[in-house]
């Protein structure tokens, strides 16, 4: 079963530490939209791969939300023609994401996604500091958050994650408690949290240069990691993934697959897939991609994935998770490298082997690209 990765690399405006591809052209959706539907057809599964072959849908980006609603309708109808062409979206298809901004949430909008069958949305909330979010340049409030959910319920959409941010300049520990404080009270059933990055080229990567001693420092930066996962385990949330907290029964399965090695379509321009045994990721330029789509040709670049680097990307993704890395899904010469050096770990108490499963422990978090790194082939 695969899952099926739509990118929609628009947004209305940029926030200031963002470096995914996107664009604030939104003049060119139509022109992208129309493109994506081609390149779903070029990807067409033939009648033999088509029944049951996809588990999950999800929009990512970049903003989908700022798709029309006859724009996600035609992306749908073209999806349903596709991969599910003898019912409204199969029933086998059993997660439909969207990703979200909070003030892209109307009442419209809400209605449409559910008569759609998306029955899962991913917000960013980042902060429910308005301050904070004015100097990150988001869109949103923290009430337009809230009123967000509230839209989201009344329509029926059961599953809701929001993304949360922390490790922003001058933020205090007692900044960080009050924001998981009120992300908690919104009583979502999924929360990712991820600490700020300072990526080159981002406006904020200047900013910091010119304000370095507003920056906080890594030690800080992890007793805000203990106290997320203090905070959200005692609320009853899963720590099922480095970054990913669940209440029971809601784990994103779509990312899931990705930590599972199942297979994935990507489409869109940046977008990435992997069918088990090669990675193609499509040009990140939006003109290119709907050009040469027109033309008839993906324009994507692949990579076959040896054995070594199936073993590699396997750390990389499972030991990310609390299930961990199965070490029977190994061969004998990958399991024993692994071993060999997983035991140093173990022995030092960042590792831990239960029932042939590898995974990392609660001190192994704080260090796990460290570990994972380690157990890599080079
Ligand atoms: S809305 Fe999301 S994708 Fe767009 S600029 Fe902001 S963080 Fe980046």
């Amino acid at each position: 079963m695969a899952g099926l990765y739509l990118h929609i690399p628009f947004c209305k405006s940029r926030c200031i530490y963002c470096n995914f591809y996107s664009t604030t052209h939104a003049d060119m959706r139509q022109w992208y939209v129309d493109a994506l539907c081609k390149e779903m057809e070029m990807k067409k599964p033939t009648p033999s791969q088509r029944d049951g072959k996809l588990s999950t849908i999800y929009l990512g980006g970049g903003t989908p939300s700022q798709l029309t609603i006859p724009q996600l309708h035609q992306l749908f109808y073209n999806i349903n023609k596709v991969y599910s062409p003898t019912s409204h979206l199969s029933p086998l298809i059993s997660e439909i994401t969207i990703e979200m901004n909070p003030d892209d949430v109307t009442v419209e909008y809400a209605e449409a996604l559910s008569q759609l069958g998306i029955n899962r949305v991913s917000m960013g909330a980042q902060t429910f500091d308005d301050e904070r979010l004015r100097f990150l340049h988001r869109r949103h409030t923290a009430e337009q958050v809230a009123k967000a959910v509230k839209r989201l319920r009344a329509v029926g959409i059961q599953n809701i994650s929001i993304d949360l941010m922390y490790g922003f300049p001058n933020e205090t520990i007692e900044d960080w408690q009050r924001d998981i404080d009120a992300a908690l009270a919104l009583n979502v059933e999924h929360i990712s949290a991820y600490c700020l990055m300072i990526e080159e080229g981002t406006p904020l990567y200047q900013w910091t240069i010119d304000n370095s001693q507003l920056t906080i420092d890594e030690e800080v930066e992890r007793q805000m990691y203990e106290t997320l996962i203090d905070k959200l385990t005692a609320a009853g949330y899963e720590h099922y993934e480095i970054s990913n907290f669940a209440r029971p029964g809601y784990r994103s399965l779509h990312n899931s697959s990705y930590w599972k090695d199942i297979p994935y379509i990507g489409l869109g321009a940046a977008a990435h897939g992997y069918n088990g045994k090669k990675r193609s990721w499509n040009v990140a330029d939006i003109k290119q991609y709907v050009e040469s789509i027109e033309q008839g040709v993906i324009p994507c670049e692949e990579e076959f994935i040896d054995e070594d680097t199936h073993y590699n990307d396997r750390i990389t993704t499972a030991l990310r998770t609390s299930d961990g890395l199965d070490l029977t899904t190994l061969s004998d010469r990958h399991r024993r490298y692994c071993l060999q050096e997983a035991l140093r770990f173990i022995d030092d108490g960042l590792l831990k082997l239960d029932n042939n499963h590898l995974s990392l422990t609660r001190k192994g978090l704080f260090v796990s690209d460290y570990v994972m790194s380690s157990l890599i082939m080079v």
